[in-house]
Parts: structure tokens; sequence; C-alpha cells
């Protein structure tokens, strides 16, 4: 039985407007739809439109307003924030939207808005062409490309949103815009980097590159008592990496795969992951100071499918567990920072895992003028991390509160701005932006979107009309 406030009328004719589906309360996939990746967020929505193409999401648009139901907007469903679920409004949810296409001859790609980088990876690589993507295959492209996008292959073809040649985007009104350098530039500029602000875009065309099916990449486990010395290497050998060189550190606990010895299981460790750019044979010689720093624990840098480096670490990534991250860059790293950081990992929060990362950012991120678009970390080297993960409901303040301090003790050696992607606090959005930035995002949100429909994201309030 229906126990939706909107009435099963209502419903109906909702439902006669859709090639998708319409799932409310009572209804037996209610849960299962319900869900998203993040387990801290656990929202009852009044209605979830399951999106069988454009003119659903068209139609969902114009029925929630009409109803005058709070709008929550769904890709890959990994907003760390949980914006993309809502109690008692709409969920217009593009996951069914799964298609790619792929041109191999002009090297574009364009996929629909529900596409995840499994998917998206899966397509080009068969054609031997790739796109800066996430580290998880399950993330979304849609916020994720929204957002920036950071990935293995950003210091060489740009952020994912640097990429991004055109999108379809059904605006606040209910109509659709086509967004592209030449076609609302304005719309454009915004939507790489300004998050879900401006519309829900139902499509998305990128620039794709020669790389794999087989790369030369993969992490390095050393044990923890030597993160230190690593991040020290790291530092002089990350600076004087070409383009073609990317790579993270991680900090963490032993996860139980079984490549890694049990008796380190648990215990800390630090990992150090490579993705070279270039030709697969000439990797090697550019990460032979990591894979030569000392005996590691385990060592699967080499040779290895880009399509099993992009989904190596999913098992440990999975849904449902509650999740806080919280991000910024670092203008420099130096034993200080490892020092700070370093006294935050020993006292560790009870729960699932407590981990830090460091993303070597530059090269082609920053060979894009800072003007070309809204995304607004460029400049500096290195991107940090924090993420916590906690199964019991009654960790969750202390993993909360050990993110946001060790974040606090980071200021000073970081820039003072946060990755949309990766804030965990709705409130931290002005930080994402330098004033100038977010004031035309404020402009170009006042004319797409001015009553703020689209405010479950990292909301840019619309700039009041003076006209
Ligand atoms: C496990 C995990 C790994 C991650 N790894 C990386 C990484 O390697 N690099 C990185 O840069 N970031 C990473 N992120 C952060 C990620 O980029 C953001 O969480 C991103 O918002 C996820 O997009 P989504 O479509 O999956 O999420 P959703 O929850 O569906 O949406 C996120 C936001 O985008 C909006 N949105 C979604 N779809 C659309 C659409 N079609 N049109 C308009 N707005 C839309 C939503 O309303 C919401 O505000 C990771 C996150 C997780 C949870």
């Amino acid at each position: 039985m229906t126990t939706t406030a909107l009435g099963d009328a209502t419903v109906s004719e909702l439902r006669e407007t859709l090639r998708g589906t319409a799932i409310v309360p009572g209804d037996a996939d209610y849960d299962a739809a319900r869900a998203v990746w993040n387990g801290m967020h656990d929202k009852r929505p009044a209605i979830i439109v399951r999106c069988a193409g454009t003119a659903d999401v068209i139609n969902a648009v114009r029925f929630a307003r009409s109803q005058g139901l709070t709008v929550a907007v769904r890709g890959g469903g990994h907003s760390i924030p949980g914006f993309s679920t809502v109690d008692d409004g709409i969920v217009i949810d593009l996951s069914p939207m799964k298609g790619v296409r792929v041109d191999p001859v002009a090297r574009t790609a364009r996929a629909e808005g529900g596409v995840t980088w499994h998917d998206f990876d899966h397509e080009t690589q068969a054609f031997g062409l790739a796109v800066t993507g996430g580290l998880i295959s399950t993330t979304g492209i849609a916020g994720f490309t929204l957002g920036g996008g950071l990935g293995h292959l950003a210091r060489t073809h740009g952020l994912t949103c640097d990429n991004l040649i055109g999108a379809d985007v059904v605006t606040a009104d209910g109509n659709l815009e086509h967004a592209s350098a030449e076609e609302n530039p304005d719309l454009f500029w915004a939507l790489r980097g300004g998050g879900g602000n401006f519309g829900i875009v139902t499509s998305f065309e990128y620039q794709l590159h020669p790389h794999g099916p087989m790369v030369y990449g993969g992490p390095i486990f050393y044990a923890g008592d030597k993160t230190e010395e690593l991040l020290a290497l790291y530092q002089d050998w990350s600076a004087s990496r070409p383009r073609e060189v990317n790579s993270l550190v991680a900090l963490t606990t032993a996860p139980p795969l079984p490549f890694l010895p049990q008796d380190v299981h648990g215990k800390p460790i630090a990992i150090v992951a490579g993705c070279y750019g270039g030709p697969m044979e000439d990797g090697e010689q550019h990460y032979k100071a990591l894979k030569e720093f000392g005996p590691p624990i385990a060592d699967l840098l080499g040779p290895m499918p880009y399509v099993a480096l992009q989904s190596l670490l999913d098992p440990l990534w999975g849904p449902g567990i509650a999740n806080y991250f919280r991000s910024g860059f670092f203008s420099r790293l130096g034993p200080d920072v490892t020092a700070t950081v370093r006294s935050f990992l020993d006292r560790r929060p009870a729960g699932v895992v407590s981990e830090f990362h460091v993303h070597h950012m530059g090269g082609a991120v920053d060979e894009v003028p800072a003007e070309v678009s809204a995304y607004s970390g460029r400049g500096a080297p290195y991107v940090w991390n924090i993420l916590t993960r906690w199964a019991n409901p009654a960790d969750a303040d202390e993993n909360i509160t050990w993110a946001r301090d060790l974040g606090a003790a980071l200021e000073p050696f970081s820039t003072g701005q946060s990755y949309v992607n990766f804030i965990g606090d709705a409130e931290r959005v002005r930080s994402a932006y330098p004033p100038a930035t977010y004031a035309r995002l404020a402009d170009v949100k006042r004319r797409y979107d001015p009553e703020n429909v689209f405010h479950l994201n990292q909301n840019v309030v619309p700039a009041e009309d003076h006209a």
C-alpha cells in the first residue's frame, strides 16, 4: 500500500509521463531505491523518479515544481554530504541512464548522467581511450565531473572537467539547454567546477586520450614506520616529475587483502600509487626511486590493465557504511606537515578505517588558465584528503571531530581552499572558490536557477537580480 503524501492519483499522473519508474514509500523496491553510498544519510523521499531518458528528467522537474517538492538529483549517488537524497522531497535519479557512445576517430565520448566510471572505462577502453576518472569505479561521472574530477590521469590530461567539451542540461524551468564553448558559454564555464547548481546534466561529452588497455601503474605498500622517510622522498621525487607521472600517497591501516601478509592486517601502512600517462614501457624508469625505497610489504606497481587499476580498491569502499571526508590543498609538504598528520594517525578514532591521502597535482591541471572554468584549485602542488569510515553510529562524533581537528591542524600548510567534491560539510562551499569566482557562479545561478530549485549540492546562492 502506498503511504506517500502525494496521493495515488497524482503519482499515477506522473507515471503516465515517464518511460522510467516512480517509486513511493510502500513499494517493494523503495528501500533499495532510496539508499545512497554514504550510510550516514538515511532519508525517506516522498518519491524517487528513476529516469529512462531526458524526457523523464524534464517531466520530473516540471512535476517537482508543480508539487512544490524539494529536489535531490542523483547520478552515481556518491555524494559525501548526502546531497543526492532528501526527506519528503523528490529524488530525480539518473542512475538507469547508462548510455555511452564512443567516437574512436574523433576520440570523444558522450555519456549519460547515470554512468559510473566502471561503465565509462569499460566502453572507452575497448578503443584504448580514456579520460581522467575516479579512483573508485562505482563513483558517478556526473557529480564527479561537475565538481572538477581528480584521478590517476590528472597531471597528464587535466581534470575530468578540463576534458568536458559539451553537456545537455535540463534547467530549473524544465527546458533543455546545450552548453559548450560556443553555446551558453557562461553555463559551460560554471558546469566545470561549479557542481550541480545549474541544472540536471543528462549527457556529458568528453575529449578522450589514448591510454591503455595495458598501463604502467598500481600501488606499493610500505610499513607505517616508514611514513616520515617515504613522505620526505615523495616530496623531492614528485616535485621533479614530468606530467606523465601521476601519483598519490595514502596513509592507512592494512586491509585484509590476500596479497598483504596476515600479520600486517590492521597495522599502519604507507601506500604510494602511480599511473604513468605515457606509453606503458616507459613507465618503470620514472617510478624507480619509489620502487627502490626499501623492502615493501607488497609491490603491485607494474604493467596492469587500466580497468584493473581503476577498480583495484573498489572492495574496500563499498556502500552502506558511514563516511566523512575533509580536504584542502597543500601549499607545500615538509617534516612539520608529516609530523602533524602522524600525530593524528597515531590516535585514530574507533571505526572501520581512518586515512589520509596526498594527491600530486600540477602538470596539465595547471596549464589550464584559471578563468577558463569555475574549478578553483589550480596552482597548488598537492591535494590532501582525510577519509574516515565507521559502522557503529555511536562512533560518528569521534570520527567527524578527529577529521575536522586534523583539517584545522593542516590549515597553516594549506592554501585555504577546499575541493568541492571532497567537502563533507555543506557550509564550507565558499572556501572552494575565490570571492570573484563565487560571485560569477552566483550570477550564472541567478540566470539559470533564480529560485534555487537545485540547492541540494555545494550550494551557490543566486545573486540578487538587479535588472
Ligand atoms: C568512494 C568515493 C571515491 C571518490 N573518489 C574520487 C576521486 O578519485 N576523485 C574525485 O575527484 N572525487 C572522488 N570522490 C568524490 C566524488 O567526486 C563526489 O562524491 C561526486 O559528487 C560523486 O558524484 P556522483 O554522481 O556519484 O554523486 P551523487 O551523489 O549522485 O551526486 C553528487 C552531487 O552532484 C549532483 N548531481 C548528480 N548528478 C547530477 C547531474 N546529472 N546533473 C547535475 N547535478 C548532478 C547531486 O545533486 C549532488 O549534489 C569520491 C567519492 C567517493 C564516495
